[in-house]
């Protein structure tokens, strides 16, 4: 995956390799891969070119350093106490998803607040002495800042005067999966290479050379088209119980008791399934019935999405599980009930 930003980005020699690159996308589409892949490239001590694509060796010290993470040229940064973006978003939920579903006219949702992780300013005043002193191994250095979207701004413009005049063998691999919360002065100074969702095909594609069963491929629609989150749910055996989940999309029946019934055995049943992914995974299910049917502007669709997004909001701590899915049931309901009935069967 990801050849052609690999092309775009290589193209023309390691050595044009710009010093600071923002990698930009929606989460479980590889960003942080690819990071890794370019830091082993940049600290591989045997690189080679196939077929005009460059490789590492995978054997040196380098490569195997950069794999344990243990590089002494490479630092890492990311917000406190938060693991990198790409981790599961069946727990974490994502931001993105959110607005990016909102249909015309809803506006953008409140970004997801993040608690108190943030990339603080100390952590880039660390940065200057690795970045301004020499290397380790008489070769390139490299930060790799994962979820740059956390910098404050006081950490963010610190950032920035370091990339003003950083010394030439200094590489910056910003990820993001929120750029427009960067700093704007910080996204002009890098390179931006974009991820988007991989046409379906593509996806598929994905899923099959990495071993994924047949099944799987009903998965991206909860996971937004990212193969790279369908393969890590598979990994860790949660694939059974999002094909539950999707099981009562495709037949929800038209009782909000029934199908909030079933939603909360399932949530019993599978401590890794949380309500705040169960919601977003519904208004998933509920827009793409929609695109494939009924207008968006259709006001009760648009009533229901509304509402179904207040619910996402609160979904953290319903004071009653049960009643919460049922009023998420019956938000659901109302919406599906005002297309056609072929969609309500296969969505
Ligand atoms: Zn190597």
């Amino acid at each position: 995956m990801h050849d052609r930003q690999w092309h775009e980005l290589l193209g023309m020699g390691i050595e044009s390799l710009p010093h600071a690159l923002l990698l930009s996308g929606a989460p479980g589409l590889g960003k942080l891969q690819f990071a890794e892949r370019l830091l082993t490239l940049l600290l591989c001590e045997q690189t080679t070119v196939e077929s005009g694509l460059y490789k590492s060796c995978g054997v040196c010290s380098g490569c195997r350093w950069v794999a344990s993470k243990s590089h002494p040229d490479v630092r890492y940064l990311s917000p406190d106490g938060e693991d990198s973006e790409e981790a599961d978003s069946l727990s974490s939920g994502s931001s993105v998803a959110l607005s990016e579903m909102d249909p015309p006219g809803v506006g953008k949702a409140k970004p997801k607040k993040r608690g108190s992780a943030a990339i603080r300013i100390a952590a880039v005043r660390e940065l200057e002495e690795f970045v301004f002193v020499g290397s380790h191994r008489q070769g390139r250095r490299i930060v790799l800042i994962t979820n740059a979207d956390a910098m404050n701004t006081i950490a963010a413009n610190a950032l920035l005067k370091i990339l003003e005049e950083p010394p030439a063998t200094v590489y910056f691999i910003l990820i993001t999966s929120n750029q427009d919360r960067l700093l704007k002065t910080l996204r002009s100074r890098c390179r931006l290479l974009g991820f988007v969702r991989p046409p379906h095909a593509e996806a598929v594609q994905f899923l099959v050379q990495n071993g994924m069963p047949p099944t799987a491929e009903r998965l991206l629609s909860l996971a937004g088209g990212a193969p790279l989150q369908v393969v890590r749910w598979h990994e860790t055996g949660k694939i059974e119980s999002l094909n539950a989940l999707l099981q009562t999309f495709r037949q929800p029946g038209d009782n909000p008791l029934i199908l909030a019934g079933r939603w909360d055995d399932l949530l019993k049943k599978n401590d890794h399934l949380k309500m705040e992914f169960l919601v977003e995974a519904v208004q998933r299910w509920v827009s793409s019935a929609a695109l494939g049917g009924a207008s968006l502007t259709s006001n009760t669709l648009f009533a229901a999405w509304r509402s179904l997004l207040e619910c996402r909001r609160s979904a953290n701590h319903p004071l009653n599980q049960l009643l919460f899915l049922e009023e998420v049931a019956s938000h659901a309901l109302r919406a599906i009930s005002g297309l056609a009935p072929a969609y309500k069967a296969d969505s």
